[in-house]
C-alpha cells in the first residue's frame, strides 16, 4: 500500500517541484482549440521598439531635495517601480535615458542639470516631479528656476508638493504611454530660444 502525498496539493500548483498540470483550455468561438501555442502575430516595427523602449527605462540618480524621498520610496519593496522595468538607477548618465527631476532646482545648479541631460544618449525623456520643479513651488524668489522646462525639454509634469509614490508610478505609466504611441518630446527650451547656459560646471570665470 502506498503511502499518500501529503504534498500532493502543493505540488500540483508549485513550478519549483513538479510541472504544473495543464489544464484544459476552453473552446473558442468558432471551434478551434487553444493550445498555448501563440502562433504568427503581427506588427509594426516602430511600435515594438516603442514598447522595448518603454519597458525599459534607466532612470538618471538626479534628486535635488525633499522629492527625491519619495522618489527612493518608489523604488523600494511598496510601490517596486521595477514592475514597469524601470528599477536600473543609473550614477552615470552615459547609461540613462530617463530624468526625473526630484526637487527644486537652484540657478546655479541649473547648467550641471542641463550638462547631465546633454551627456544622456538620444532618445531620452525628463519627468518634472513635484510642483518646485513643474514651476518653482513655494519658491517664488531668484535663485529658484521657475520650472525646470526652461532648461530641458519635460515630457511629463507630475504636481504635489512632495508628490507620492503612486503619483510618480502614474506619471511614469503616462510616459510608458507616450513612448508607445510615437509621442515626440517637447522642443528643446534652450535650442529654440537660442539662450546658453553658464558653465559647464567648473569652468565658472571669477
Ligand atoms: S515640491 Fe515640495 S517636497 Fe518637492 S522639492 Fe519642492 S518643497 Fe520639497
Amino acid at each position: 500500500m502506498g503511502l499518500k502525498n501529503p504534498w500532493e496539493p502543493v505540488q500540483a500548483y508549485s513550478n519549483t517541484q513538479t510541472p504544473r498540470l495543464r489544464k484544459p483550455l476552453p473552446m473558442s468561438v468558432n471551434g478551434h482549440e487553444k493550445d498555448g501555442d501563440f502562433g504568427i502575430f503581427t506588427t509594426q516595427v516602430n511600435k515594438l521598439i516603442g514598447w522595448g523602449r518603454s519597458s525599459s527605462l534607466w532612470p538618471a540618480l538626479f534628486g535635488l531635495a525633499c522629492c527625491a524621498i519619495e522618489m527612493m520610496a518608489t523604488s523600494a519593496d511598496r510601490f517596486d517601480i521595477s514592475r514597469f522595468g524601470a528599477e536600473v538607477y543609473r550614477a552615470s548618465p552615459r547609461q540613462a535615458d530617463l530624468m526625473i527631476v526630484a526637487g527644486r532646482c537652484s540657478v546655479k545648479m541649473a547648467p550641471v542639470l542641463r550638462q547631465i541631460y546633454d551627456q544622456m544618449p538620444e532618445p531620452k525623456w525628463v519627468i518634472a516631479m513635484g510642483a518646485c520643479a513643474s514651476c518653482g513651488g513655494v519658491f517664488n524668489n531668484y535663485a529658484i528656476v521657475q520650472g525646470v522646462d526652461k532648461i530641458v525639454p519635460v515630457d511629463v509634469f507630475i504636481p504635489g508638493c512632495p508628490p507620492t509614490p503612486d503619483m510618480l508610478l502614474f506619471g511614469f505609466n503616462e510616459l510608458q504611454r507616450k513612448i508607445r504611441e510615437g509621442i515626440p518630446n517637447p522642443p528643446d527650451p534652450l535650442k529654440a530660444s537660442g539662450l546658453k547656459l553658464g558653465g559647464p560646471v567648473g569652468d565658472e570665470r571669477g
